[in-house]
């Protein structure tokens, strides 16, 4: 009997050590097929060697613990008496395989050895027994090609031919075949033969006859892997601790290259792309292992073929199917091998899934039964960012398969961000500035080697991004992530010419200007033109040009949406102004958490620019009357839409030079001479005017309340727009619920002068009225002032909103308009762990405003919280909010899907 810890866990037979519950231990793999074995599924009984045992291995100078050979022994004996074989045995040898398998999938990332116990005699004997000689020697050569290279490491390095495939190119040659199946025994023994020789060479010693040595040198070789220079790149991306170790798995072997009667597979339980139930995937007949995914032989797919090629197997794999659901009550991702029309399970995870599939996937489960509502909202079920994929727009499947048909497929890539876009090429930010510069419209795809910081304008422009390198995590990926742009990246069949300002794939050239179409589902990509349609759930919502009874996706998305409105305990707003409110409400805001009046001065130029220039009150009293009725129109149109729903309305915040600088004067030669014209006055005046508005550091300078202090006509106009207003559309029947919200207040006494300002004018208009309107009046949360002295400034105001974008440039002290110099570098080399205007920074901003919420309530218990900075559509953020007993959180639009269930995780998650 063993004695000490117990580093080596059973499985098979229907009566495993482990089950599923001890991923940490057994890792992914070994966990599962200890849990499939136990609910009865076929899995070829094994043992897995625990996590534990690498921790230990590289504590200890790589060696092991005393008390795992007789570990290994005794399961071995397990295995043997499960499997009725016998390891290294002259007349039923036992043959085995060695597979990693960590806590958390690493793809690839680790190695595998199949058929170890071969050598020169038991091949004959497996030949024998198996009636198969062919089988016997092909299964042979693999080990030691497997062998050689993961245990004996003979490989090949750098540009350096792969000797095994050299080897085995010959062979085919010489045998007048295709595939490596194809070679009969003599031809295969001829390999071996060279194969042994190759490694003897290479390796300086002979390849290992004793089964036992091989074993170990196989299990050895995994728990190396661990640290090989991949793994390690691997997990630094995507945060896996090196601690954790990985787990080795011994299973005893099946056989999918014992005939036509045999295969090695792939399979998902559903569509894992947009969703649809059915069992699917890839399988070779006659093969084994990874053959499938390895490109060699063009795999067959399950769906189509395997019910005629293999019915009873198919048979078994649907069952399986649905057992793993049931079971596991979430889409699988299975390997499997068929031995002579038997099905045996080699491994099973959750599949990954697109934001598409997830939904579906996750209403069907509920709808059969398998989940309850709550479980399907689940951040791992749907992650809430994934949403937005279901709002891109898409290609017109018609126009994409005409321009198949046409021959305009160029290549494709990693679909890094979903979407579809069409555009001309344009090579670099400065040109794509400039062509948007005389085209506000045009439509351009930024095609790059790779992206870096400079190019964020050009990306900012673009309607799609395309590179020929990098991978789902590169510049390019992460910052069209962002954006929410489409995006392909590592695109490696391109050929970039910067110099001739070229895009060539094979024969097939493109230039600058010339039109490309990227679709970021798939990540292929057309020459030319390919029209795109907006997606069902735009059509539905915001178009109303489709019937929410014939879209399918339209309608998961609301019924997993009703189950979201639900659960959450917190409200979301939109960030709106009023051309966006009506698709706002589409999308499901209660209210407007952000409406900002400086869009609307936009409008009208020419009066704020009066405004401006007037150095007396009465001139700008004059001016800014002139702006009052389009204001209070812009109101009532914003108040109606949002139909009794809250809105908060911020006073003007951006400093003036916004709407009058050198820059306009300099972009518009004549504006000088019209200006002055307007106002009276010579074009020195203008100058002038312009060179005293001037300021160093904007950002800081004479904006937000600041503003409202020194003219405190501008916000009395801006009170008596938004009551009058607010009378007009009340009297209307309609009702209205006005916040009106005074931007960078630091101190108490600036929202005390501003309030007093906007209470006087709004007591004026309600007595003109005649009417009763209920209005409250609230401040921003945005300097750290502010947060700091929140029990003063509660005194004041009837509600806060925190706008983190500010909050963050001035807590961190880092402009947002410049820091994209050097925050790529602080991500890669994990200075901050994330973007800290994308994500709150909750250690920091997020602890000022956790004083904000509680030095806030402490004078006002019922003061109503609320965020509006582009933070309010982050989900990380938006589960942080809830956690501070925010009341709502307002973003753009687009991204009130995404809140809203971000929010109702949030009540999953505490
Ligand atoms: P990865 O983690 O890279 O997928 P695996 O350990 O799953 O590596 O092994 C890769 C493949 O090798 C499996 O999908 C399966 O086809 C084959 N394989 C592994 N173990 C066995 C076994 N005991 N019998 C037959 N095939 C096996
Ligand atoms: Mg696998
Ligand atoms: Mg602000």
């Amino acid at each position: 009997m063993s004695s000490g810890t117990k580093y080596v866990y059973f499985f098979g037979g229907g009566k495993s050590d482990g089950d599923a519950s001890m991923r940490n231990l057994l890792g992914g793999k070994g966990a599962n097929l200890a849990e499939m074995s136990n609910i009865g599924l076929p899995v070829p009984a094994g043992f897995t060697i625990t996590t534990e045992l690498c921790t230990y291995f590289y504590d200890n100078d790589r060696t092991y613990p005393p008390e795992l050979k007789q570990q290994v022994e005794d399961a071995m004996k397990q295995v043997e008496q499960t499997m009725g074989a016998e390891f290294g045995s002259q007349e039923n040898p036992l043959l085995l395989s060695c597979r990693s398998g960590a806590r958390e999938s690493m793809p690839g990332m680790m190695d595998t050895v199949l058929n170890i116990g071969l050598n020169d005699t038991t091949v004959e004997v497996l030949s024998k027994k198996s009636g198969n000689p062919a089988f016997a020697w092909d299964s042979y050569r693999r080990f030691i090609q497997m062998y050689g290279d993961v245990v004996m490491e003979v490989r090949p390095e750098g540009k350096e031919e792969d000797g095994y495939e050299l080897i085995l190119d010959e062979a085919r040659e010489a045998a007048g075949v295709e595939y490596d199946s194809q070679l009969n025994v003599e031809q295969l023994k001829e390999v071996v033969t060279k194969f042994k020789k190759l490694i003897r060479d290479k390796a300086g010693k002979d390849f290992p006859t004793d089964p036992m040595e091989q074993v170990w040198g196989a299990v050895g070789a995994v728990f190396q892997s661990w640290m090989n220079d991949r793994a390690i790149v691997y997990r630094r991306q995507y945060g896996i601790p090196h601690s954790w170790g990985t787990a080795v798995n011994v299973q005893a072997m099946v056989f999918g290259n014992l005939g036509d009667d045999c295969a090695t597979g792939v399979g998902l339980t559903r569509d894992c792309s947009m969703g649809a139930p059915g069992f699917n995937g890839d399988y070779l007949i006659n093969a084994q292992g990874e053959d499938v995914v390895a490109g060699i032989r063009t795999p067959k797919r399950i769906e189509k073929t395997l019910g005629d090629d293999m019915p009873e197997a198919y048979k078994q794999l649907c069952n399986i199917g649905e057992t793993l659901e049931q079971h596991y009550k979430d889409v699988q991702d299975i390997e499997f091998t068929v031995q002579q029309g038997k099905v045996w399970m080699l491994q099973t995870r959750n599949a990954k899934r697109t934001g598409f599939a997830a939904v579906r996937i996750a209403v069907d489960l509920v709808n059969e039964g398998l989940i309850d509502k709550k479980t399907a909202l689940t951040k791992k079920r749907i992650p809430a960012d994934d949403l937005n994929q279901l709002l891109q727009p898409i290609f017109d499947p018609a126009a994409k398969n005409k321009a198949i048909e046409d021959g305009t497929y160029l290549a494709t890539g990693i679909n890094a961000g979903p979407g579809a876009a069409t555009g001309i090429i344009c090579f670099h930010a400065e040109d794509a500035e400039a062509i948007q510069a005389k085209d506000p419209d045009v439509q351009l795809i930024l095609v790059r080697r790779e992206t870096s910081p400079e190019d964020l304008r050009g990306m900012r422009i673009a309607k799609g991004i395309l590179t020929a390198f990098g991978g789902a995590s590169s510049h390019a990926a992460l910052v069209s992530r962002q954006m929410g742009k489409t995006c392909i990246v590592g695109c490696s069949e391109l050929e970039i010419d910067y110099h001739d300002g070229t895009l060539s794939v094979g024969d097939k050239v493109l230039k600058t200007g010339d039109w490309i179409s990227i679709d970021g589902f798939t990540g292929e990509v057309f020459a030319g033109k390919v029209e795109t349609k907006p997606s069902e759930i735009i059509e539905v919502l915001i178009h109303k040009t489709r019937k929410p009874e014939d879209a399918e996706t339209f309608q998961r998305y609301s019924q997993l949406m009703e189950w979201v409105d639900e659960i959450r305990t917190m409200k979301v707003r939109a960030n709106a102004e009023p051309d966006d409110a009506a698709k706002a409400v589409a999308f499901g805001a209660e209210g407007v958490g952000l409406c900002r009046t400086e869009h609307m001065f936009f409008s009208h130029l020419d009066e704020i620019r009066e405004m401006i220039l007037a150095e007396e009150v009465d001139t700008r009293q004059a001016a800014i009357n002139k702006l009052l009725p389009f204001q209070r129109e812009d109101f009532e149109i914003l108040f109606k839409e949002m139909n009794g729903r809250p809105v908060t309305i911020r006073l003007l915040d951006p400093p003036l030079h916004e709407f009058l600088s050198e820059h306009h004067l300099h972009e518009q030669p004549d504006l000088a001479h019209k200006l002055a014209d307007m106002v009276g006055a010579g074009k020195e005046f203008i100058y002038r005017r312009v060179e005293e508005l001037k300021e160093s550091n904007p950002m800081l300078g004479h904006r937000g309340c600041r503003l409202g202090i020194v003219y405190p006509e501008i916000t009395a106009m801006q009170a008596r727009a938004i009551m009058e207003a607010a009378c007009n559309v009340q009297k209307a029947g309609i009702e209205v619920h006005p916040e009106i919200m005074i931007p960078l207040v630091g101190f108490k006494a600036e929202l005390d002068n501003q309030t007093k300002v906007v209470r006087d004018v709004a007591a004026e208009v309600l007595k003109e009225q005649g009417v009763e309107v209920e209005y409250t009046v609230g401040t921003m949360i945005e300097i750290p002032r502010a947060a700091l002295r929140a029990d003063e400034i509660a005194e004041t105001a009837e509600f806060f909103s925190f706008g983190t974008n500010d909050l963050t440039q001035t807590t961190l002290g880092m402009s947002r308009d410049d820091y994209g110099g050097f925050i790529g570098f602080y991500q890669e080399n994990d200075i901050i762990p994330s973007d800290p205007f994308q994500t709150v920074d909750q250690d920091g901003v997020g602890d000022l405003m956790k004083i904000g919420v509680e030095r806030g309530r402490s004078t006002r218990s019922d003061l109503k919280i609320g965020i509006c900075g582009e933070h309010g559509g982050d989900p990380a953020s938006v589960i942080f909010c809830h956690k501070l007993g925010l009341n709502y959180v307002s973003c753009s639009p687009f991204r009130i899907p995404i809140a809203r269930l971000a929010a109702a995780q949030a009540v999953l998650d505490s």
